[in-house]
């Protein structure tokens, strides 16, 4: 099959690529998915960068067609992380943090930038109707910014601002926009911030803002090593980072901060596929706009270079016909 393999951190498309069936550690059945639609996202290209060492098909955003089990012939997004379902995370329905798990296209799991993948059956969730394919690539993206909810509280009244107004943060102020308080994204760009001012988020240029310590809620959306110490400068005492940022490598930063102004760090990573796709079925929240460009599988390798380029938003790969 065709496949956008990553080896020896070198990215590369194959015409006759031959794998083997992954083997995630849960008992539920692994079911071949037909490919339909993927989308290139910050962390493929970290990991081509060397984040994780990870070799294999990439891709994690994707909707495609089951091709066998219960959702035989039904369009399907996939959770990407593959528990073993008996140990305590698992049991706690945190098969995200499983130690034994697999990571579709991150950690010893072939992807979905293929023309098939694997992925246990319990991770398959049916698509509705109402939701387009285009729309069902970003439930991934969208599931990990529904995952802040998840983690941290709000009150009402707390202030919220999200650094970086690229994919992940324009996602995450949809969502914190309408269920936590009251939202700022400071970005680069004027017109991904009227993006968000369409949707009636308060936007405004990263520089013009002061770095007062003035808010409750921090996200880190960024996507670069600097966002923390941003993050930092924005905080108040007693506030709470949330770090949606990972980059390959290490990062040096003073921890006092933390301790003098007894702060918070929340890291953030995927969510549960539930509220994505009900909140795109209701039509809540928008992710076509952010559609930067589509490229055949063929041209992955243009897509990734595309995806890389500064400025742009979601790159897909159209890969199979309904
Ligand atoms: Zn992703
Ligand atoms: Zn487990």
């Amino acid at each position: 099959m065709r496949a956008l393999v990553l080896k020896s951190g070198k990215l590369s498309y194959e015409l006759n690529y031959a794998s083997a069936p992954p083997v995630p550690p849960s008992k539920s059945p692994l079911i071949p998915v037909r490919v339909l639609q993927a989308g290139i996202c910050e962390t493929d290209l970290q990991l081509v960068a060397g984040y994780m060492n990870y070799e294999g098909v990439l891709g994690h955003e994707f909707c495609g067609i089951a091709t066998e089990g219960k959702y035989t012939g039904q369009r399907v997004v996939g959770e990407i992380n593959c528990g073993c379902d008996d140990c305590e995370y698992c049991q706690r329905q945190l098969g995200r943090h499983c130690p034994h798990r697999t990571v579709i296209g991150i950690l010893q799991h072939d992807g979905a930038f293929a023309d098939q993948l694997y992925v246990p059956e319990e991770n398959l969730c049916p698509l509705p109707d109402s939701v387009s394919t285009e729309e069902a690539v970003f439930v991934e993206p969208l599931a990990a910014a529904f995952e802040i909810l998840e983690q941290v509280s709000f009150r009402s009244g707390d202030r919220i601002a999200i650094l970086g107004d690229g994919r992940l943060g324009n996602l995450c102020a949809q969502v914190l926009h309408q269920q936590a308080g009251e939202v700022i994204v400071l970005g680069r760009h004027q017109n991904k911030l009227n993006r968000l001012k369409n949707f009636g988020i308060e936007t405004a240029f990263a520089e013009d803002v002061p770095a007062e310590r003035q808010f409750d809620f921090v996200v880190d959306c960024t996507g670069s090593p600097s966002g923390m110490e941003s993050a930092l400068s924005y905080v108040r005492p007693r506030g709470t980072i949330i770090l949606k940022t990972t980059v390959a490598g290490t990062q040096k930063l003073s921890l006092a901060p933390f301790v003098i102004d007894e702060l918070t760090l929340v890291g953030s990573r995927c969510g549960l596929f539930a509220p994505a796709i009900k909140a795109l079925a209701e039509k809540r929240i928008e992710v076509t706009s952010l559609i930067d460009s589509r490229y055949p599988l063929e041209e992955g390798l243009a897509a990734f270079d595309r995806a890389r380029s500064p400025g742009v938003m979601k790159v897909l790969l159209d890969i199979g016909n309904e």
